[in-house]
């Protein structure tokens, strides 16, 4: 069994963590923010100060993915999550959500294999500290924290003329080596500068700021509010964002482009409540009792890294994994489900390729690539696509969606139960886009439904959302 260094313990550096210590691997996690999670997990929203994660108390939903990762490699944290007071959604099963089904969509009948889309959410310093209560109580984890890595120790290279990480130094002053150093230092990680100050050529690096600006407030109340619609729901030039949190709590989030000037009034909370009260479908989200004023958060960039440049390996014995290898926008409220998968991938590769760095790094490499990338890729493709709607809604064009498989997968999703799962399926991370795209049923449904588009959903155009914003 080997020794890994994880730096960084946000969700997905703890859940690899475990996952790794399962295995018999003795794990070192650094985190640089000094602050243990409170021992009640549903006391974190109020007491844990988490300044190395901006999103901290930004709405953060967990899919079905999350939870089927969790039931595999974290089979008690579903439970410890509930008891934190997170609450399960049954998507496609609970009369009080049925809104979630496209209005247009006539066979509204439940389905065998409809529990697969079942999930647990909650806010996210709830989720993080039962995640971090669960990674605390494994043999074999040790979690620093206030301790940050600093730089990469250079080893015996396994390929010629290409650096070997063997450890890391720290805050503290310390070496510690290992036989894999884990970069889960997420979305703004220093990882790819400390490899290249070991002498490693730079990664592959795409990034882009997709111009969203998000405002978000928490409520609470004696009940959840119903869905009425879907989790997300674009409206013209916004999109409204309705999750439930843990302990009777939920979100509403609005968010629109971050060119577009006039919504920055929505920080102020009568104008929130005035916007949202317009919505037919999320106006009763509402009532409740806020918990926050209007927390807004505006230029998040999406960036991906590869580590295999050109065909050869910047590096051996590192590992990105999470938002540090590559982070979205939250539109599609994916990191974690996509960090978990990652998370659980790298559990397998350390299992066959632990002892052959250079096995390791490709094997990594092509893993990331096949079973992870695609929901990134889908995630720009879905934000560049939405972004330009909304750009054209502004500036008064008119706009049609680009014809794309995934462009037609949605328009048949909204007539056709199969198609419907289908496309629920790869939003929610349970297939990737090219596994179900390519299936033959669907693939002779998106044929017969065409180019049929489903009717809008309800709520200010934006006329009538300029005035809401300036008060009338
Ligand atoms: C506004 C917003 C809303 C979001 N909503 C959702 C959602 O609804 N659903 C969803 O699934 N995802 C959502 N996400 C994405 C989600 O927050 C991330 O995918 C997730 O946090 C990634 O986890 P991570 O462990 O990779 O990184 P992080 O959670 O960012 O953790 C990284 C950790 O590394 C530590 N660190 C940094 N540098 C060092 C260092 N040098 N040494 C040691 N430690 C270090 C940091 O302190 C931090 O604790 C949202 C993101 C944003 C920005």
């Amino acid at each position: 069994m080997g020794s890994i260094v994880v730096c960084g313990g946000g969700v997905i550096g703890l859940s690899a963590a475990t996952m790794l210590a399962r295995d018999g691997h003795r794990v070192t996690v650094l985190e640089a923010d000094g602050e243990s999670p409170p021992a009640a997990p549903a006391a974190a929203w109020e007491r844990w100060q988490r300044r190395g994660v901006a999103q901290f108390r930004q709405p953060h939903n967990l899919f079905p993915r999350f939870r089927q990762v969790c039931e595999e490699e974290l089979p008690e944290l579903p439970g410890r999550l509930a008891a934190a007071g997170c609450r399960w959604v049954d998507p496609l099963g609970e009369p009080s959500i049925s809104g979630l089904l496209p209005p247009s969509l006539s066979d509204r009948e439940p389905r065998d294999g409809d529990e697969a889309f079942r999930f647990v959410t909650g806010r996210r310093p709830v989720v993080e500290s039962a995640i971090a209560a669960v990674a605390a109580e494994q043999p074999g984890v040790a979690i620093r924290r206030g301790v940050r890595a600093t730089e990469l120790i250079g080893g015996p290279p396994s390929i010629p003329g290409v650096p070997h990480v063997a450890g890391v130094r720290t805050s503290a002053g310390e070496e510690l080596r290992g036989d894999l150093v884990v970069d889960a230092m997420g979305r703004r990680s220093p990882g790819a500068g400390l490899l290249t100050a070991l002498g490693a050529r730079p990664p592959h690096t795409h990034a882009e700021t997709s111009g969203f600006a998000y405002y978000t407030r928490y409520f609470t109340g004696p009940s959840q509010p119903p869905l009425h619609g879907p989790v997300l729901t674009p409206l013209g030039t916004i999109s409204v964002l309705t999750l439930y949190g843990d302990n009777g709590t939920w979100s509403v989030t609005v968010y629109a482009s971050s060119k577009d000037t006039p919504l920055k009034a929505l920080r102020d909370a009568g104008c929130f409540a005035r916007v949202v009260g317009a919505c037919p479908l999320q106006a009763h989200w509402l009532d409740g009792q806020p918990v926050t004023g209007v927390l807004p958060m505006a230029g998040v960039t999406d960036r991906y890294h590869r580590y295999v440049a050109g065909g050869t390996p910047v590096a051996t014995g590192f590992a990105a994994v999470g938002d540090a290898w590559a982070c979205t926008n939250p539109s599609g409220g994916r990191g974690v489900s996509i960090g978990i998968i990652h998370a659980q991938l790298l559990r397998r590769t350390v299992r066959s390729h632990l002892g052959d760095p250079a096995g390791f790094v490709r094997a990594w490499d092509e893993g990331t690539e096949r079973h992870v990338a695609p929901f990134h890729r889908n995630q720009i493709s879905a934000d560049r696509v939405r972004l330009a709607e909304m750009t054209a809604l502004r500036e008064g064009r008119s706009w049609s969606p680009p014809d794309s498989p995934m462009s037609r997968l949605a328009g048949a999703a909204a007539y056709d139960p199969d198609a419907f799962r289908a496309f629920l399926a790869t939003v929610m991370c349970l297939a990737l886009p090219q596994d179900v795209l390519t299936r033959p049923d669907i693939k002779d449904t998106v044929e017969r439904i065409g180019d049929k588009t489903p009717p809008p959903f309800p709520g200010p155009g934006r006329r009538r959302l300029l005035q809401l914003l300036a008060g009338s």
